[in-house]
């Protein structure tokens, strides 16, 4: 991403496909888009809403741009321009819970804790350290209680990882189908997801929730694909099209898609049913 974009402006002078494409299999790809909008808003001038190419420096100027939520914002702040504002994050809330022994602190209550202990005049250090400690120490498994500079201090440490107590993430099992097409040059027919959806902005083909249909004539099965994200796991039922379609399809290196419609496009390609279509690649 930096070599693609090394500036602001490079990043607003580009189209948010191109972002996307850069992006490509880093997930979460609302983010890339809303850093896309943000480097738009920065470039702006001040008299139209932006920030004449600056990046602001204040923790609520920081705030209102696309993307950015309070612990974003309190690590550019910290860490880019030293001003005391403690990040809370999944690490720090770790450490938090287990120096004060707390089944369920809630974030108010962590970022009050992160608040009272931040180191005021090295912000930036501080909250890179706190992080860092449950990143390689209070981890969430395997925890180092022995090499932890701050265990005189810890309430939890007898039982370090009863702290926080754990979150049962429900994950809904997700049944999808597809049946691509071809054209003459063997590239896929893709569309682009809209953008407040799964996948927003990224290109490929067309997923149907619900049980795959019984293959038809025109239909053929070429077999399934897994994929997990956070809260889901999806398998999708793949068809390919036995018709040639006189349609234009896009040559998938050429367009922004996510490791999922990579899979399907992949698992045809590596089927021998494609063969006699796959004549020539544009
Ligand atoms: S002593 Fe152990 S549990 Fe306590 S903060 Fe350090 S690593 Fe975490």
């Amino acid at each position: 991403m930096i070599e693609t974009f090394p500036t602001v402006q490079s990043m607003a002078d580009s189209t948010v496909d191109k972002v996307l494409k850069t992006w490509e299999g880093a997930g979460y790809y609302s983010r890339a888009r809303r850093l896309h909008a943000l480097s738009q808003l920065v470039m702006l001038p001040s008299a139209d809403g932006g920030f004449d190419g600056s990046l602001p420096s204040s923790y609520t100027a920081l705030l209102s741009l696309p993307g950015i939520g309070p612990y974003t914002a309190a690590a550019v702040a910290s860490i880019a321009f030293g001003q005391p504002f403690a990040c809370v994050d999944g690490n720090i809330k770790r450490v938090m819970a287990r120096q004060e022994a707390m089944m369920e602190p809630s974030t108010k209550e962590v970022q009050f804790w992160a608040d009272e202990y931040l180191v005021q005049d090295r912000p930036g250090d501080w909250n890179q350290a706190l992080m860092e400690l449950g990143a390689t120490v209070c981890r969430p498994q395997k925890t180092q209680c022995d090499r932890c500079p701050v265990q005189s201090s810890c309430k939890g440490k007898a039982t370090p990882t009863a702290y926080p107590k754990a979150m049962k993430t429900k994950v809904k099992e997700v049944s999808l189908w597809t049946c691509v097409e071809f054209d003459r040059l063997g590239h896929p027919i893709l569309s682009q997801r809209k953008q407040d959806g799964l996948f927003g902005g990224l290109w490929g083909p067309q997923l149907h929730e619900g049980q795959a249909p019984n293959p038809t004539g025109e239909q053929i099965f070429v077999g399934k694909v897994k994929y997990k994200l956070s809260h889901r796991s999806m398998t999708v039922h793949v068809f390919m099209s036995a018709k040639m379609t006189s349609e234009v399809g896009h040559n998938p290196s050429l367009v922004a898609m996510s490791v999922l419609d990579q899979k399907v496009i992949d698992l045809i390609k590596a089927s021998e049913h494609v063969i006699p279509l796959l004549g020539q690649e544009g």
